[in-house]
C-alpha cells in the first residue's frame, strides 16, 4: 500500500527543473529536496534531486540517488505518481545510468563509469524514452539536462 502523496511535490520538482535550467543550482537543490521530502518514493522527484546534487558537485550523494531510481525498477516507476508510462520509466532508468556514469567519471572511477555508460547504451532503443538524442549525449556533468515531464 503506497502512502498518500503530497501533491505539492510536483510543484517543487517543477521549480527544481526551472531553477536548474536558469543555472540557480542552490535553489534547484533546495526545491528538489522539498520534493523528495514530500514524496520520498517519487522517481521524478528523486531524479530532480540527483541532478541538482550532481551539478552542485556532490557526486557521491548524486550517485546514491541515481542508484535509488535504478533500484525502483521499471515496474514500480511506471506505477508511480509522476511516471505511469513504461517507455518513460525505462528511459528514466537508462538516463540514470548515463548521469551515474558522469558522476563516477568525475569521482575518478573510470572503469565503473564506462560500465554505467555501456548500461545506458544497452537500454536505449524502442520502448525506452531517453531525454537525450543519441548524437547529443552529455560528456560532462555541466552538460546534463534535468527536466522530465509528468507522464
Ligand atoms: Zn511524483
Amino acid at each position: 500500500m503506497t502512502p498518500p502523496l503530497d501533491p505539492q511535490h510536483r510543484l517543487f520538482a517543477d521549480l527544481a527543473f526551472s531553477a536548474f535550467e536558469a543555472g540557480h543550482y542552490p535553489a534547484s537543490l533546495s526545491a528538489a529536496s522539498r520534493a523528495v521530502e514530500s514524496a520520498p518514493q517519487c522517481p521524478r522527484s528523486l531524479w530532480a534531486y540527483a541532478c541538482a546534487l550532481q551539478v552542485a558537485g556532490n557526486q557521491e550523494e548524486a550517485a546514491a540517488a541515481y542508484d535509488q531510481i535504478i533500484g525502483l525498477g521499471p515496474r514500480r516507476i511506471s506505477a508511480s505518481c509522476c511516471c505511469r508510462h513504461k517507455a518513460h520509466a525505462r528511459g528514466l532508468i537508462a538516463d540514470s545510468y548515463l548521469h551515474l556514469s558522469l558522476s563516477l567519471k568525475e569521482s575518478g572511477y573510470s572503469l565503473a563509469s564506462k560500465d554505467a555508460f555501456a548500461e545506458h547504451l544497452d537500454r536505449r532503443g524502442p520502448g525506452c524514452y531517453s531525454i537525450y538524442r543519441l548524437d547529443g549525449l552529455p560528456d560532462h556533468t555541466s552538460a546534463i539536462q534535468a527536466r522530465r515531464p509528468v507522464v
